[in-house]
């Protein structure tokens, strides 16, 4: 069917921290043809986290300068950082047929929405607000009252899944990796708008 010729596609996995959405997203880049988008963050780097990899760490003011020069597909922020996903990296990916995965908050999968209709938008859940709340305390990162306003900022997130395309339940993790990769699979297999290319290798 020629489908390493075809464009790849874009997915955007959005969730509230301590859903797993992160873990997630590294299992899915192990598997050929699937790239994780670095963003760039104005945020100082966490213990462990390299430039170029986890995010391009920037300053405010060269972050200013990118979006002055429409380098981002979206940017926002969260927790008072600036967030954006490099545009140029992305759309060389998908154009060489390669399936892009951007991390991002759910103000930033709205964002990609409208610039890219086609980008296909999954939402990570947990199973519960208990569940959330044991995870995020299990983490010992966070004091109880930041824990709070994630549970609180959680809550927003969630309000807005009817915007996103697909949910799943993180409650087991090897699961829930399953049925994301089910889902990219799917979308793989979907009929594009312009069928003719296609059709046309039959005639
Ligand atoms: P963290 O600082 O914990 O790495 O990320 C905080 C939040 O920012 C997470 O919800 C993460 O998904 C989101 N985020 C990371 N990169 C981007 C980005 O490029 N754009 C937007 N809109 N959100 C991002």
């Amino acid at each position: 069917m020629g489908k390493n010729h075809s464009r790849g596609n874009l997915f955007v996995i959005s969730g509230p921290s301590g859903t797993g959405k992160g873990t997630i997203c590294a299992e899915l880049v192990k598997e050929d043809g699937i790239d994780l988008s670095v963003s760039m963050t104005t945020r100082a780097p966490r213990p462990g986290e390299v430039d170029g990899k986890h995010y391009y760490f920037a300053s405010r003011e060269e972050f200013l300068e990118n979006i002055e020069k429409d380098n981002f597909l979206e940017y926002a922020t969260v927790f008072d950082n600036m967030y954006g996903t490099p545009k140029d990296a992305v759309l060389k990916r998908l154009d060489r047929g390669h399936n892009v995965i951007l991390e991002i908050d759910v103000q930033g999968g709205l964002l990609v929405k409208k610039a890219m209709p086609e980008a296909i938008l999954v939402f990570i859940l947990p199973p519960s607000n208990e569940v959330l709340r044991q995870r995020l305390e299990g983490r010992g990162t966070d004091s109880p009252e930041v824990i709070e306003k994630r549970l609180a900022g959680a809550l927003n997130e969630i309000k807005l899944l009817g915007e996103y395309d697909y949910y799943v339940v993180n409650d087991d993790l090897a699961t829930a990796i399953d049925e994301v990769k089910g889902i990219i699979r799917a979308e793989g297999q979907r009929v594009p708008a312009k069928v003719a290319p296609i059709v046309s290798r039959y005639e």
